[in-house]
């Protein structure tokens, strides 16, 4: 095995006990010595290898707890309508795309915001149909809800005004009984099914240099069977430079179960992770499950996607497998339940159950999920992003929203991600909106709710042993200590001197993953 030192860095372990260090000596993948650099020389004898880190700081790599990477991978390749400002820029950027594509080939991508545009309509079939008359296209909202399909997609999966709306979703009609091209939820899934072609792994390789050009090292991914197949063979090939811990979908647990698979599995470089399920929609789209309904949206309390007993018997069946549940919970109501699922199958010893987003909280519930030990796995860019939309869709709701200091001081266990491609998988926009709780552009001054900004090292806590202690890896993740992973980071900026806006702006220097430089600004 390779001995490395890594030096010349003021390296932030992350460890209370000897948060800064100069050195780092590194056996293969683990770490042996921290400390002075003669110190750590004298640890490990002559003959290592000497690696001068350059930049401002070192840091733990970074681990985001909720991801999509094979849907970000694709993304590279598709329509982006993030940003578009009306649904006029949409359409056009859609047709621009188009002409790149072969004739009658299926055009995806989207990320939609009709909450963005200058007129907030709900777009429908007929203007897609307006720029893509021959190929069919199928546009995810945003936040992964809701997607909008022109009519030549809708016939393709044989939706029309004779289908019934499926369990768990809903096909948007005109006056005349006719589909909009708005489907949602599991109105969708049969147009999802036919958005996954083209070759992952080629797509994942490349995703993998984005992911660590931006400082991660672990991901959680919560993508589908195809993903994980995708993963394992680069795997196999020796080609996986980011450590993944991967999410089994609901639709895939029994078969899971079955060939014996279980949370924890695998070794460093690919694990086993949690079961997937959803218990609500999203507050975008109004499908997230709320006590109370939306302002302006008269008697729509959202929707349960999963209803609570199913739910209660599938933790059940996976905690009794030896799976963790990571559970989608975004409004109060469902967080409620999702906490009353937990509560009721009882703690399963070495499994570490999960909330995905936590988003709207009771209080109450807040105390409960620290008593149960479960963990909730939050996106700090969700909440600058849904100022606006919480302001005034949960208007007078006496609610803990994004609540992160609340969690911390209530003694939640905290993970922080992106969910990308929802939003950028930067995980610095993540460290800015935890401890600014400002958009990007420093609004509102002053913060969004101050009182639940994190100070930068609890947050950078959260985005690398928060995330670490879901997936049971704080022993071997998360801090630069002997005995752990060499996955760190050289930055041009230290987050525990900057300026707490100037964090977004960080740009990674270098970053290594088991003892190994893999990604290096050029
Ligand atoms: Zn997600």
């Amino acid at each position: 095995m390779t001995i490395r030192i890594f030096r010349n860095a003021r390296i932030h372990t992350g460890d209370p006990a000897r948060p800064t260090v100069q050195a780092l000596a590194v056996d293969g993948e683990t770490i042996v010595a921290a400390g002075g650099e003669a110190e750590v020389r004298a640890a490990v004898g002559a003959g290592a290898e000497l690696v001068d880190l350059v930049g401002e700081a070192v840091i733990p790599g970074l681990y985001d707890a909720h991801i999509h990477t094979a849907n970000y991978a694709r993304g590279l390749s598709e329509v982006d309508l993030r940003d578009a400002g009306s649904l006029e820029e949409a359409l056009a950027r859609v047709a621009a795309h188009a002409v790149r594509l072969a004739p009658g080939a299926w055009l995806f991508g989207g990320r939609w915001n009709s909450n963005l545009w200058d007129r907030p309509v709900q777009p429908d079939r007929h203007a897609l149909d307006s720029v893509c008359p021959d190929r069919p296209v199928a546009l995810p909202s945003v936040d992964g809800h809701t997607v909008w399909a022109n009519s030549q997609a809708l016939r393709m999966v044989g939706v029309d005004r004779t289908t019934p709306d499926p369990v768990g979703g809903r096909i948007v009609r005109d006056e005349h009984g006719e589909p909009t091209g708005i489907l949602r939820e599991s109105a969708s899934y049969p147009l999802r099914a036919l958005m996954t072609a083209g070759d992952l792994s080629t797509e994942l390789r490349a995703a993998q240099e984005e992911l660590l050009a931006l400082g991660l090292t672990s991901v959680h991914d919560i993508d589908g069977e195809d993903c994980r197949a995708a993963y394992l063979e680069l795997y196999g090939a020796g080609e996986l430079k980011l450590r993944v811990h991967k999410a089994i979908p609901v639709a895939h647990l029994e078969a899971a179960i079955e060939e014996g698979r279980h949370t924890g599995q695998g070794d460093d470089w690919f694990r086993t992770g949690p079961v997937k399920l959803y218990s609500d929609g999203a507050l975008g789209s109004h499908t997230c499950h709320m006590s109370e309904p939306f302002a302006g949206d008269a008697g729509n309390h959202g929707m349960a996607v999963t209803p609570y007993d199913d739910l209660e018997k599938l933790i059940r069946t996976a905690a009794a497998a030896g799976i963790a549940v990571a559970t989608h919970a975004i409004g109060d109501r469902a967080n409620h339940l999702v906490v009353n699922a937990y509560e009721a199958v009882g703690s399963s010893p070495g499994l570490r159950h999960r909330i995905e987003h936590a988003q709207h909280m009771r209080r109450a519930d807040i105390t409960r999920m620290a008593r149960l030990g479960v963990v909730a796995s939050m996106q700090p860019v969700h909440c600058t992003s849904d100022i606006d939309l919480v302001s005034s869709l949960l208007a007078g709701q006496d609610l803990a929203s994004y609540a992160w200091r609340t969690m911390l001081n209530e003694g939640v266990p905290l993970a922080f991600g992106s969910d990308a491609p929802v939003e950028h998988p930067n995980p610095f926009a993540a460290l800015h909106a935890a401890v600014t709780r400002t958009r990007p552009d420093g609004t509102p001054a002053g913060g969004w709710q101050p009182e639940q900004r994190l100070n930068i090292g609890e947050a950078l806590l959260a985005h690398t042993v928060g995330s670490a202690y879901a997936a049971g890896e704080e022993g071997r993740k998360g801090l630069l200590t002997p005995g752990r992973l060499a996955d760190l980071i050289a930055v041009d900026t230290d987050p525990f001197t900057a300026e707490p806006e100037s964090i977004q702006h960080t740009e990674v220097l270098t970053t290594v993953v088991g003892g190994e430089v893999r990604w290096q600004r050029s």
